[in-house]
């Protein structure tokens, strides 16, 4: 079976496993896990930010994120198809006690006259404040799109005009950053805090982190041990985290290579794979998954109409010309 449901079924490879065994430990709620901490240290560098906190899951790091500029009876705007409005099963509502509202833009972007006409100053106890804008580089639902650096930068000027924090859910920023070749720091430098994992593209088992001040990621590990999220020696999880960004960054880029090939033998229009997902809209999307499935190629409906295909780690050039030439036929 060649896997294109998504790029969390990667398994670790031998070299990854091998550094997970090495790995030194220690118990990281006392915050002595040594490997925990280079992990922290290097990722908090990587986006030019003080600090950064190591989560089990992504949901858990933009939970923890987004908590940290918007506080009960407040609101964070995004996009309305975004992972933390959508696929979070209404975390931020049930722990944080935050509302939401939203733009819609079919490609994920930034639609700052649309924010602009949404956002609502503090005018006392009549409307729900705006504490944060949230963006997702690159944005999973609308098929792996980036966000343009030049947009970013005008989202933060107006929030920073208007005194509203930023949240980037940087679930899949290493794309990002390969697709366009901006810098890492240069997307940290346009959100006040920002979530990213390890356990998509890169090829990680587990493992995302919170990225921010020094001050937010304090506040954010008392809030990850009441949510249940302190864990002990988990060095061995951080160590394939610390593998995967020596290894497994730049080769991002065969991934968007492999998604080409897949978008062009479907008809998708390859000016809308910016990176590792193709989304193709079927009347009958079910039914070509069924279809793919027989044909030893798993996709997966992510609605009635839209079937998505996501290349990764464990899909080879060859395996993506297979599928290429099966979904072709189908
Ligand atoms: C996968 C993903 C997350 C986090 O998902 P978990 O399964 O909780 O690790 C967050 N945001 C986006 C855009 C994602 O694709």
């Amino acid at each position: 079976m060649i896997d294109l449901r998504s790029d969390t079924v990667t398994r670790p490879t031998d070299e990854m496993r091998a550094a997970m065994a090495r790995a030194e430990v220690g118990d990281d709620v006392y915050g002595e896990d040594p490997t925990v901490l280079r992990l922290e240290e290097r990722v908090a560098g990587l986006f030019g930010h003080e600090a950064a906190l190591f989560t089990p899951t992504g949901s858990m790091a933009n939970v923890l994120a987004v908590r940290s500029l918007v506080g009960a009876g407040q609101e964070v705007l995004c996009e309305a198809s975004a992972h933390i409005a959508r696929a979070e099963l209404g975390a931020h509502g049930a722990y944080t006690g935050l509302t939401m509202r939203t733009w819609i833009h079919p490609r994920g972007q930034v639609d700052l006259p649309t924010i602009r006409s949404i956002f609502a100053p503090d005018m006392g106890p009549f409307f729900v404040p705006t504490a944060a804008i949230s963006v997702e580089n690159t944005h999973n639902f609308a098929g792996g799109a980036v966000l343009p650096l030049p947009d970013l930068r005008d989202l933060r000027e107006y929030a920073t005009g208007v005194g509203a924090s930023v949240h980037m859910d940087g679930a899949r920023i290493w794309n990002a950053h390969v697709a366009t070749g901006t810098a890492l720091t240069e997307y940290g430098a346009v959100a006040d805090v920002l979530a990213v994992c390890l356990s998509k593209g890169l090829g990680a088992p587990v493992g995302s982190l919170m990225v921010g001040s020094a001050d937010a990621i304090d506040e954010a590990r008392v809030w990850r041990k009441r949510m249940g999220g302190g864990m002990r020696q988990v060095g061995i999880l951080a160590a394939a985290g610390l593998h995967a960004l020596d290894h497994h960054v730049e080769r991002l880029a065969d991934d968007h290579a492999h998604a080409r090939l897949l978008a062009e033998a479907c008809g998708v229009d390859p000016a809308t794979v910016d990176t590792n997902i193709v989304v193709v809209q079927r009347a009958d999307a079910p039914q070509l998954v069924a279809a793919a499935r027989d044909a030893g190629v798993l996709v997966s409906a992510v609605g009635p109409t839209a079937v998505r295909l996501v290349t990764h780690l464990d899909v080879s050039r060859g395996d993506a010309e297979r599928a290429a030439s099966v979904l072709g036929r189908l």
